[in-house]
């Protein structure tokens, strides 16, 4: 069985206190009940615990990132006493300080005896330092300040300090869940520059003490500097770690709350949320309305923010129009989430601006520990991640998916590979036959573009074509690609095959006013007829721009290239509109001919389609016949020719020739015009998409 883990502060609570408590009772033993009047009279006493108790009443503030520590100064004034009137005494005051501290700064009972505690073992320490380093007894008292004492005097300061401070830094770690090194380290310089300076003064204030006691209140005025000066860098830290506009905590502050945050709950366990929140069109209203307005909107926005959020949770403006929030002591991230829509709903509430009134739209992104990441710098890029999701998908809200980071690193990185892809030959054509549908012969293939990838292996068209047009790599890669079908062609020309080959364009290409002369010289250089190749340009582009698409389809057509128009019935043009273009051809999309012939809508719109473009003399194409029954169909329908899985997947040319072999054996090898009796695969036998029948009927 797993024995429970204690917590490490409960381990250092106790060893302090514990041992404090001892100590004390001792000397609560050995003080005699009529040496405390007399004590008690010494002016001495009271002239240093007269600065006791506002030090440990109203603590320096030290900035901190969590908020701010509290450094008190007591001890060095303690120490004055111990020097002055002896270890008991300076032991008594201090507790007596340290109770009144408690009560009044309501630090309840369990941290009250922890100061208790702790400055006896400190100041008995100290004590002990002092007394072997100087001679002077053990219970020391009436010390007197020359070359023989000035040494352990010092050193005795030292020891309260570290004592005292360190105890203190180790104490602020623990309970914050960071390292109690760490934090030290970042402290100490800060806390050796006030606490330990006030207390090297003490053999001032015991030389003080001893001359005239009038003096000691001077002690004042390096206490009074040390807040003054602790104040300010307060100020300065303030600046340093808030946004000037808004107030609110800046990315720096806000990482450092996390990273606290985080650390604890590594160590207790529990759930956060960082949300990142990023204002939909902000620019317009500094553009239009001004910056004033624009900042008086950040400022309200930062306003509705706060006060739609718990106590505890911190919202940041990390720059521009971001904010940020953070949500410690989750149930679950439905719970940021819930925070998230209530969030973007105070947003949309109307601003009032100089007479003008607002809503803000904007975007969340929530990601969170440990379920997306352990440190900030993960938490707040996937959160970043998750906001531009939003935005993208304008959902409003979105949790980070880390599929959808992968995804959006590869296509990352596919853009910027792009270009040096298509100079490096690794971009190839796969090719699809289409059949007659008559009597089955092969007349032209598509040519469709695979990148090789190093890494990812085969890329498919759907994933970087999209790239290609964003990064404007398109017109080089549709080159590329002309130039690899065209000598494609003439190598199957070489072969006696008279084969026309099918490519796509892209709308960028289609605004390309120089294609068609590029094409032109292609066309020259391979020595290839222009009847050979075919252009698919997609409905959708046609619809797009019909003055551009007439100008370059009549220049295309005019050289003798065959025009196809590619997915037709997706978009809404009409046959009588193709019927002004120059078009020669049509291709049905795939969507229409899949569930052929079983469903009758399609089976109308199909036959329709095919009727309507004889009429106007167009050759009709079907693409993506995967079974033999919407071959027969289309067959039947008059459709002139057939391009899908059930006869071919696309293929690297030397495995499209032997496709080819065996496509034509078997149709010689049965009469021709025997419909579903065609040189195929009996239907049960047609395997799923991704497998075509034609590739495996080679095996
Ligand atoms: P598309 O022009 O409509 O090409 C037909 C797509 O359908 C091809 O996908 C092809 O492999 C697939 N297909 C063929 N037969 C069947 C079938 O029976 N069933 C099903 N479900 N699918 C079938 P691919 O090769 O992935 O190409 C996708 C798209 O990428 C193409 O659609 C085309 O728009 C684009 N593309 C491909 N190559 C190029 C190119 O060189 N340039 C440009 N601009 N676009 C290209
Ligand atoms: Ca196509
Ligand atoms: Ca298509």
């Amino acid at each position: 069985m797993r024995r429970p883990r204690i917590d490490p502060l409960v381990w250092f609570y106790l060893g302090v206190t514990l041992p404090g408590l001892a100590l004390l009772a001792r000397i609560a033993q050995s003080v005699h009940p009529a040496e405390i009047p007399a004590a008690l009279s010494s002016p001495v006493l009271w002239a240093f615990a007269v600065f006791l108790v506002p030090c440990e009443l109203w603590p320096v503030e030290v900035p901190l990132p969590a908020g701010t520590e509290e450094m008190k100064t007591s001890a060095a004034f303690g120490y004055a006493i111990l020097l002055t009137s002896g270890a008991r005494a300076a032991i008594g005051a201090m507790v007596v300080v340290a109770v009144l501290g408690g009560l009044v700064r309501r630090r309840g009972i369990w941290w009250t005896t922890f100061d208790v505690a702790h400055y006896a073992l400190a100041l008995a320490m100290t004590a002990f330092v002092v007394s072997a380093g100087s001679g002077a007894p053990r219970a020391l008292g009436d010390v007197q300040v020359d070359a023989g004492t000035i040494g352990p005097i010092l050193a005795g300061a030292g020891i309260l300090f570290v004592t005292v401070h360190g105890v203190n830094a180790i104490l602020t770690a623990l309970r914050n869940g960071l390292s109690p090194f760490a934090y030290m380290s970042r402290d100490f310089s800060f806390q050796a520059s006030t606490a330990g300076v006030l207390m090297a003064l003490s053999p001032m204030a015991v030389v003080a003490a001893h001359s005239n006691l009038i003096v000691v209140p001077l002690l004042g005025l390096p206490l009074y500097s040390v807040y003054k000066s602790a104040s300010s860098s307060l100020g300065r830290e303030r600046d340093a770690l808030h946004d000037s506009l808004t107030g609110l905590p800046n990315r720096t502050l806000f990482r450092d709350r996390i990273e606290q945050a985080t650390a604890r709950c590594r160590r207790n366990g529990g759930i956060l949320a960082v949300l990142l929140i990023d204002l939909d069109g902000f620019k317009e209203v500094n553009d239009t309305l001004g910056h004033h307005t624009g900042d008086v909107l950040l400022q309200q926005v930062a306003k509705r923010l706060e006060h739609n959020l718990r106590q505890v949770d911190t919202v940041a403006r990390l720059g521009g129009d971001e904010f940020a929030v953070f949500l410690p002591d989750l149930g679950g991230l439905a719970l940021a989430q819930e925070t998230a829509h209530r969030l973007l709903a105070a947003l949309q509430a109307p601003f009032h601006l100089e007479g003008i009134s607002l809503s803000v739209q904007a975007s969340v992104g929530i990601a969170g520990f440990p379920e997306h990441g352990l440190d900030p710098d993960t938490i707040l890029q996937r959160a970043d991640n998750a906001m531009y999701e939003a935005k993208r998908l304008k959902t409003g809200v979105e949790t980070y998916m880390q599929g959808r980071d992968r995804a959006s690193r590869r296509r990352l990185a596919l853009s910027g590979e792009l270009r040096g892809a298509v100079d490096d030959n690794q971009l190839l054509l796969h090719y699809q036959p289409k059949a007659r549908l008559s009597d089955g012969a092969i007349v032209s293939v598509e040519a469709l573009v695979r990148w090789n990838h190093p890494w990812y292996g085969m890329v498919p068209p759907s994933e970087f074509i999209p790239l290609a047009e964003r990064t404007g790599v398109m017109r080089p890669l549709t080159i590329n690609v002309l130039d690899q079908a065209l000598r494609q062609i003439k190598e199957w020309s070489r072969l006696q095959l008279d084969l026309s080959v099918a490519v796509n364009i892209s709308t960028q290409n289609f605004h390309d006013l120089l294609l068609p002369d590029e094409i032109d010289q292609l066309l020259t250089r391979h020595g290839v007829p222009p009847r050979l190749l075919e252009i698919e340009i997609t409905e959708s582009m046609l619809i797009a721009d019909p003055l551009r698409a007439m100008h370059i389809m009549g220049r295309l057509s005019d050289m003798g290239i065959k025009l196809v128009v590619d997915d037709f019935g997706t978009g809404y043009s009409s046959l009588a509109y193709l019927k002004r273009l120059p078009v020669d051809g049509l291709k049905i999309d795939q969507s229409f001919i899949k569930h052929l012939p079983a469903d009758e809508n399609d089976t109308v719109i199909v036959r329709s389609t095919i009727e309507l473009a004889r009429n106007l003399g167009l050759q009709v194409v079907a693409e993506g016949v995967e079974t033999v029954e919407a071959w027969d169909a289309l067959r039947d329908l008059g459709c002139d020719l057939a391009q899908g899985y059930w006869l071919s997947p696309p293929l690297p040319a030397d495995e499209l020739l032997q496709w080819w072999r065996s496509w034509t054996a078997r149709g010689e090898r049965m009469a021709p015009g025997l419909g579903s009796s065609l040189p195929m695969p009996a239907p049960e036998a047609v395997p799923e998409a991704a497998a075509p029948p034609a590739a495996r009927s080679l095996q």
